[in-house]
């Protein structure tokens, strides 16, 4: 992963957590989600309240149950899993469409070189607030350290591992810390005296291969922080997009037409932090009656600056704004393309000057958070 920072973002105790949000009674209670305890069920996933009794997933329900004889069993609903794993996607989709999902509570984003802890800080902050569902972000330039920065963070908190730091920070760990080393491969390494990340680093690669196998390649590379594995992203169509529900139904084009602003700016930021640009704008526009509208435009360049995607979003709202009061709207970047510029728009005086001004607010979002820039003309009806 050339130039980018990787995040690994995993959900703490994912199915536990979910049903502690829709049943807030069973806060603070030992919650275990999976099989039947009368037959061989094991346990799913367990809340952090019942892994104080030492329950862990995948272990038998039977034996969970004599750790911890006050637990609450549940069964486990599927389908409300995959319904907030969705909703959990969709705010990844915000930042970056470089997503590489693990498994339904799992998922690899690589974001632009620099901008791989503020992104984490901000999809903590987000599916905390907007979900309330506890998640750890793992930070780094690959996804090994990452890995290891998120299980080393966790529960619900944001860590980072570089490789500059492994010696520091990475060797002093057991040797199970690494992907790949299961307990056999485990006691195999401590019975010869291999029981840091550190020591398995000065052991030979050749001596390695013999004793693990194949396998044993790459967890040589993985000692030292090393990992080559790339991003296999969906191929499906994505997008970014943002969108504002009014507190009360508007009836000022004015106002609407600064909201818009700050939308295009919200969608301008991500799609530069992910290094893409967008064909298509789409703008979406729900009425006072509820009745919803999308409408597209695809433009014969890509864009990626805020002025491009207002002026789209702005045409689109004229067109199609109908009759007055508005309810919501929002602006999505679709038809992406990587490898975004800013130069490529600097073909004009006037870009050049836009360009600059957007590298400088860029740098203020990212350094302040997106909620430091406010438009004047947002502020002025104010
Ligand atoms: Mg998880």
């Amino acid at each position: 992963m050339k130039n980018c920072d990787v995040l690994l973002c995993d959900l703490d105790a994912f199915f536990a957590s979910v049903e502690l949000l829709d049943n807030p009674s069973l806060k603070d209670k030992p919650v275990l989600v999976g099989g039947n305890p009368e037959g061989r069920g094991v346990v799913s996933t367990c809340s952090y309240e019942a892994r104080k009794y030492g329950v862990r997933s995948a272990m038998p329900m039977k034996k969970a149950l004599s750790l911890c004889p006050g637990a609450v069993v549940l069964k486990g609903r599927m389908w409300r899993y995959k319904e907030m794993s969705q909703q959990v996607r969709g705010i990844f989709e915000q930042f970056t469409p470089d997503i590489e999902v693990v498994s339904i509570d799992e998922a690899y984003l690589a974001v632009k070189e620099g901008l791989g802890l503020e992104t984490g800080k901000a999809i903590h902050k987000k599916v905390r607030k907007e979900l309330g569902l506890p998640i750890s972000v793992g930070v780094s330039a690959n996804k090994l350290l990452a890995k290891i920065a998120c299980d080393q963070a966790k529960p619900n908190n944001v860590g980072m591992l570089w490789p500059a730091e492994v010696e520091e920070k990475l060797w002093p760990l057991p040797v199970r810390i690494l992907p790949g080393i299961g307990p056999v491969n485990g006691s195999k390494l401590n019975n010869l005296g291999i029981n840091t990340v550190r020591d398995l680093a000065n052991y030979s690669r050749e001596a390695l291969v013999q004793l693990l196998g194949s396998h044993g390649e790459t967890i040589s590379s993985y000692a030292h922080g090393i990992d080559k594995r790339g991003f296999e992203t969906e191929q499906e169509a994505k997008s970014i997009s943002e969108e504002t529900t009014f507190p009360e139904d508007i009836h000022d084009r004015e106002a609407i037409q600064a909201v818009l602003l700050e939308l295009a700016a919200g969608v301008g930021y991500r799609l530069r932090c992910a290094g893409i640009a967008a064909r298509t704008i789409t703008l979406k526009l729900r009425f006072k009656d509820f009745k919803t509208v999308t409408r597209s435009s695809t433009l014969p360049d890509t864009v990626c600056n805020d002025s491009d995607i207002y002026n789209a979003a702005k045409e689109l709202f004229e067109k199609h704004c109908a009759k007055p009061p508005w309810r919501l709207i929002g602006i999505q970047a679709s038809g992406l393309e990587q490898g975004s510029q800013m130069s490529l728009f600097s073909s004009s005086p006037e870009h050049e000057k836009e360009d600059k001004l957007t590298a400088t607010k860029d740098k203020l979002r990212t350094k302040y958070g997106s909620e430091v820039l406010f438009h004047a003309r947002r502020l002025k009806k104010k």
